[in-house]
């Protein structure tokens, strides 16, 4: 019971946010969001960022 309440929640939390990882393909420079970024934070290229798919974690597994 425990365990099924603590999947619902994570559940709700990531629709709620529904944030992705974004990757600029000029740099490589990552970042996380819930829209794309209009430019890299890192090396200011304009509509480089682009959504990157995640894994259930950054060692892509
Ligand atoms: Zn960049």
């Amino acid at each position: 019971m425990i365990k099924s309440d603590f999947n619902e929640q994570l559940l709700n939390k990531k629709e709620a946010i529904e944030m992705a990882i974004f990757k600029c393909k000029n740099c490589g420079e990552t970042k996380e969001g819930s829209c794309t970024p209009e430019k890299c934070p890192k090396c200011g290229a304009e509509g480089t960022m682009q959504k990157k798919e995640t894994g259930c974690c950054s060692c892509k597994c």
